[in-house]
């Protein structure tokens, strides 16, 4: 985060800002003020120095960045937990691809963790020219500050032109804090990647006002050009693990005890539904009449080896839980195969399940905007068709 700025040579060391200070934002070290994370820029600090060693950052110019030509390439962010790659960085990677390549740039993967090596040759199987590798014991586990830092530093370093991350929850996070830290704008869950061909810009285009309408962003003036996209958007490449790249270590600096937040442990939260991760899921929408009605959806599931999805006019009603939501502001899924029960097919649904490979729509409503969109249209009662389709279902695949 953007820190007040002490002039080293100014300070006296007469302790007066630190003691003023409501955020514990300054101590004093070799007898000089030094400022830490915690700085908000209230300026509680400006008015009491004596000797006006303390003052604020330069406001950002709303010229944009000055030598925005000289930025160059495609970044990706491969995320990891406890060594493992998500595989939404794939994907990201499979887009960034394309990009860098329209763009006439490399495509860097940025690896940061602790023994990741592994995922550092990964990267450059799924396309990267070159991955920037960082490697230290205090990036063991994703926190906010130590992941900001190295990420800023790299930017200001190579200054690449795009930089993409997964919309998961910690690449939501850093994109934000990445984002502010440089000065940039930040287009987020985007549904959408392309290069401008006249401008060479990025286009990210993204749902806007409750999804009713499909924006497509710029970010003309400021660098890197930063978009985060949900997991499954894209299709994830197959990799190749013959694919020749630069793996590239980089120092981080990084000291534990710089760092506010502690990890101290993680709990497994049980009965967790993964519907970004399934390949079949069976979904029941307001026509399915109640909590109740659900039963018929999950059995489908069940014989199916799916997994049970929801609207939210079903979800809002209190039938089933949000972690099934699919949709806008639910998940983005793409199974291969998507049953829809007594879903009408509003926009913000299509926006979490458009790219399922094989749709099929079940509704009493023969003109039901779904039927528009599924490869398979069963127009009839879902209390007659679905327990059908399981009892079929069942005979031909129980051994
Ligand atoms: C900002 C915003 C975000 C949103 N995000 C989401 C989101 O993430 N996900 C989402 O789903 N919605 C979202 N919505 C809500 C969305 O606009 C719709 O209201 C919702 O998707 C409707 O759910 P539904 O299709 O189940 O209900 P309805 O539109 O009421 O459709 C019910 C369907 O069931 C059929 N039906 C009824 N009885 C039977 C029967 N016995 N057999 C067969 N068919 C039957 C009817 O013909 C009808 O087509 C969002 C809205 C806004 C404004």
């Amino acid at each position: 985060m953007a820190t007040i700025v002490i002039d080293r040579e100014q300070c006296i060391g007469c302790g007066a800002c630190v003691d003023v200070c409501p955020f514990a934002a300054l101590s004093l070290e070799d007898g000089v003020a030094v400022v830490n994370e915690q700085c908000t820029l209230c300026r509680a600090c400006l008015d009491v120095c004596p000797v006006n060693a303390i003052s604020l950052p330069e406001p950002v110019s709303q010229a944009g960045t000055p030598d925005r030509a000289s930025y160059r390439g495609v970044w990706v962010w491969v995320e990891q937990f406890r060594g493992e790659p998500r595989g939404v960085s794939w994907e990201m990677m499979g887009e960034g691809r394309k990009l860098a390549d329209r763009r006439n740039a490399p495509l860097t993967a940025c690896v940061l963790g602790h023994g990741v090596e592994a995922i550092a040759r990964q990267a450059v199987a799924y396309g990267a020219d070159r991955v920037l590798w960082a490697d230290d014991p205090v990036l063991a586990v994703y926190r906010t500050a130590p992941y900001t830092r190295v990420l800023v530093d790299l930017v200001r370093r190579h200054k690449p032109e795009i930089v993409l991350l997964g919309a998961s929850l910690r690449g939501r996070d850093l994109a934000g804090s990445v984002a502010s830290e440089l000065h940039t704008g930040l287009t987020a869950d985007c549904t959408g990647l392309e290069i401008d061909p006249e401008s060479g810009l990025l286009r990210q285009t993204r749902p806007a006002f409750g999804g009713n309408i499909l924006a497509t962003i710029l970010c003309p003036n400021f660098r890197p050009q930063m978009a985060t996209v949900r997991h499954r958007v894209f299709e994830m490449p197959a990799p190749d693990p013959g694919r020749r790249g630069e793996i590239i270590p980089v120092g981080t600096e990084l000291r534990e005890e710089e760092i506010a937040v502690r990890v101290l442990d993680f709990v497994v939260e049980h009965g967790q539904v993964d519907l970004a991760a399934a390949r079949i899921i069976v979904s029941g929408g307001r026509g399915v009449g109640g909590e109740k009605g659900f039963g018929i959806i999950r059995e489908l599931a069940d014989v199916l080896g799916g997994a049970v999805g929801a609207s939210r006019a079903a979800v809002d009603a209190g039938w089933i839980a949000y972690e099934h939501q699919v949709g806008q502001t639910g998940r983005t899924v793409r199974p291969d195969l998507y049953i829809a029960c007594g879903i009408s097919g509003s926009i913000q649904h299509l926006a979490g399940m458009s790219t399922s490979r094989v749709i099929v729509a079940i509704n009493k409503d023969p003109e039901a905007p779904l039927f528009r969109m599924a490869d398979f249209g069963i127009a009839g009662d879902l209390f007659e068709v679905v327990p059908a389709l399981t009892a079929e279902f069942r005979k031909r695949l129980t051994p």
